[in-house]
């Protein structure tokens, strides 16, 4: 398990991401007693519940209040069968509850009004990107609990880098609905073999900076995922189960 530093040595903020050799962490989030489990003693926190996104690839948000916190949502990951469309973010102001995505390539996106004292967490694949995950997770830490993006600083967890990310063109046709021509050019780099490399965590970042976040603000991709062999990599290793992923998260104190 690792931190960013950028979050957990300036404010009070806890966060952690798993590797390859934290795989009973996630398993000890199946039991009841989920809130015992490891991660509460590597954050140095006591854990009320932990939260777990039931990713879709969605631009979904869920914003988590104290009542729902209270109950633990750990059924929703085993393929979302209890939920309509799931959702990819999750934003709180309470200190406690540890929010978590899971990803294998895409990237852990960890967000913080250093001000109004609001998490948020986010998985951010290049269809969630695409769908307006970063801006509608930001839109709900203002709108719903008044955050301001001048305040917001961001990181990136484990997630595929921009020169591993190989992609066909029609990955450029998707994102030119969403991101002008000048960032476009920015975002996908040709390859000789006909294919493009996007880098993801640079679209992110974009979206972030039109939702208003200083760019200074911005932390960029911790460790490329396909390049480590720590981490879970779904382009290096194939599909890989719900609970062999990196787990990340982020906890208000
Ligand atoms: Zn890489």
């Amino acid at each position: 398990m690792r931190s960013l530093a950028f979050f957990d040595e300036r404010y009070p903020v806890r966060t952690v991401f798993t590797d390859n050799g934290d795989l009973s962490v996630f398993a000890g989030l199946l039991t009841e007693d989920a809130v015992k489990s490891p991660l509460q003693d590597y954050l140095r926190t006591p854990l009320r519940s932990v939260m777990i996104a039931d990713e879709r690839h969605s631009a979904n948000v869920l914003a988590v209040s104290g009542q729902a916190g209270k109950r633990r949502r750990m059924t929703e990951y085993n393929g979302g069968a209890n939920s309509d469309g799931g959702y990819d973010a999750l934003v709180t102001d309470e200190p406690g509850i540890l929010l978590c995505v899971r990803t294998a390539d895409c990237l852990p996106l960890f967000l913080y009004d250093t001000e109004k004292h609001v998490a948020a967490i986010a998985h951010c694949g290049r269809i969630g990107v695409c769908g307006g995950i970063v801006s509608r997770t930001v839109g709900v830490m203002t709108a719903r609990f008044g955050a301001a993006p001048a305040h917001l600083v961001a990181a990136f967890g484990p997630g595929i880098c921009a020169g591993c990310y190989e992609v066909g063109g029609e990955v450029i046709a998707a994102f030119s609905e969403r991101f002008p021509r000048r960032e476009l050019e920015e975002l996908f780099r040709a390859k000789q073999n006909g294919k493009y490399l996007l880098d993801l965590g640079r679209a992110a970042a974009f979206e972030l900076m039109r939702a208003g976040v200083p760019a200074e603000n911005i932390r960029g991709v911790e460790v490329c995922s396909y390049e480590s062999e720590n981490y879970p990599s779904y382009r290096r290793g194939g599909k890989t189960d719900f609970d062999r992923q990196t787990l990340s998260g982020i906890v208000l104190l």
